[in-house]
């Protein structure tokens, strides 16, 4: 059922340092969640070759930092229109090793490609400041500056547009850049590479070092001292473990960690747009994204009427591999992912939540999933605590505004939350109130290239896109002048 490639140079499963594609005797396996199949053996790179991309990444950038904002920013749009031409095979690529269906595989290279768009935009426009002297004969002024070497490591979920939100700032700011590819999706990562270097990204600026040993590399980009910022998106507990390996050399930080996002109907919704949007939060991704709804509170008043039209609209979603028509809902990208769904299922269900949709493996085997809906969630149970990260839709039952927002808050997590009320008062109270560093009102859907997108509490450090997104990349240099 897969698409042929145009252009089958895309498939790279080589490494790509300081301008080199390297193979490895060792490799590793990258499987098709759809199938189980194997679809390509990659080249392994564990610690020692991570630090030959740190060593070329740190020889490579202080000539890229020399180049102009605009001349950075040429060589960026030219790797986004090569994206855009090339997004049918990004797409089929990602389609493969990581099973969403191919026209959401699709948008998400439209969406990565959108952050190297809109960075090269913002690559000239890198502005310092002059202030006021506090003295007659002072003068002061502010530079930003690159922060210098960056290392990434992503997760599995989104393959392209991960490392898109991040290399794209990295590089307009004047950085150098290695990237450890998530282990089960490697080949988008490569298949960027392969388009960066067509782009004209000079040797050694943008390296991918996909490998099996994520604790070990990890180690290496964290601790090794020519690297000065790490980037990452995953679990907060690896979150932990990284910043407690870039403690000893006080690296600068990105985190875009777990979230738990509260969804908020109110009785004076629209409801029908209120279901949309939590087929949205909710399903997009099969549920596999940090910004997916993990609990649904609806007010007492619509309860029933929000759960029956909820469950109508699941019962159309269709399962199956992502690149055959009409499929909505792909596998879920392990066996491990899996068995946590059916968790959470089984302690709800242990706890007096019943099923109305869904809840059972899909009988066509693997890692399917039945998308999920259960009415009767309560505080006490795992769904309220940890992200599902799957098709499963807890919905949580609230009389009031006050009671909702305390049950809301009421997590480490801080990411998205979203809510729908058409109360031109109540929306701003409430969404003051949330405790996330995103807020969809009225809305399922809150990411693009232009908004800044990160979270607080155990959520994260730093902001992703938009004009904030470029700062995490730079250092502030303030030039005292005297004498004048
Ligand atoms: P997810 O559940 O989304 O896979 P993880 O935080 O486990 O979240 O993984 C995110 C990324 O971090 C993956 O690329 C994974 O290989 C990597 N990773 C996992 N453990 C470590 C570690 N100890 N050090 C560095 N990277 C790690």
């Amino acid at each position: 059922t897969a698409r042929p490639l145009k252009d089958p140079s895309l498939l790279e499963t080589r490494a790509y340092v300081n301008g080199e594609w390297i193979a490895t005797e060792k490799t590793f396996a990258v499987h098709d969640p759809a199938t189980g199949a194997c679809i390509a053996h990659v080249a392994d790179l564990g610690a020692a070759e991570a630090a030959a991309a740190i060593d070329a990444a740190h020889a490579a950038q202080p000539a890229w930092e020399e180049w102009t904002g605009k001349e950075r920013a040429t060589v960026l749009r030219k790797w986004f229109d090569l994206m855009i031409e090339n997004a049918d095979d990004l797409a089929s690529i990602l389609c493969a090793e990581m099973g969403k269906p191919w026209a959401e595989s699709r948008g998400e290279i439209l969406y990565g490609a959108s952050f190297i768009e809109w960075f090269a935009e913002e690559a000239k426009r890198i502005y310092g400041d002059v202030i006021p002297g506090h003295q007659r004969d002072k003068r002061i002024v502010v530079l930003k500056q690159p922060v210098g070497v960056v290392g990434s490591i992503t997760p599995w979920n989104f393959p392209n547009a991960m490392i898109a939100r991040k290399v794209a700032p990295a590089l307009a700011a004047g950085c150098s850049f290695v990237a450890r590819p998530a282990e089960l999706t490697p080949l988008s990562a490569l298949a960027m590479a392969v388009l960066a270097e067509r782009a004209g990204v000079p040797a050694g600026i943008f390296n991918v070092i996909p490998g099996s040993d994520a604790a070990g590399v990890g180690q290496e980009l964290c601790t090794n001292p020519k690297v000065s910022k790490i980037t990452f998106t995953g679990s907060t507990r690896v979150g932990q473990i990284l910043m407690q390996q870039c403690a000893p050399t006080i690296k600068k930080m990105s985190l875009e960690l777990g979230g738990n996002a509260p969804f908020i109907v109110f009785d004076d919704a629209d409801l029908d747009a209120a279901v949309e949007g939590a087929m949205i939060a909710k399903y997009r991704n099969n549920g596999q994204t940090c910004v997916c709804a993990n609990r649904i509170y609806v007010q007492a008043g619509v309860y029933d009427a929000f759960a029956e039209k909820l469950k109508a609209k699941v019962g159309t979603l269709k399962l199956g591999n992502g690149f055959d028509e009409g499929v909505t809902t792909g596998p879920l990208i392990s066996e491990a992912a899996l068995a946590k769904v059916e968790r959470h299922i089984a302690d709800a269900v242990e706890k007096g939540a019943e099923v109305i949709e869904g809840g059972q493996r899909s009988n066509l085997g693997g890692t399917y999933f039945r998308p999920t809906v259960l009415i009767g969630a309560k505080p006490g149970m795992q769904v309220a605590k940890e992200e599902t990260f799957g098709p499963l839709a807890p919905l949580f039952k609230f009389e009031d505004e006050a009671e909702v927002i305390a049950m809301a808050n009421d997590s480490d997590f801080g990411l998205a939350s979203y809510f729908y009320s058409r109360d031109m008062a109540r929306v701003w109270r409430v969404a003051e109130k949330l405790e996330s560093g995103m807020v969809g009102i009225n809305t399922g859907l809150i990411s693009t290239e232009v908004a800044p997108f990160g979270g607080i509490k155990q959520s994260g450090l730093g902001r992703e896109g938009s004009k904030y997104g470029i700062e995490d990349y730079l250092e502030i240099k303030y030039l005292c002048l005297g004498e004048i």
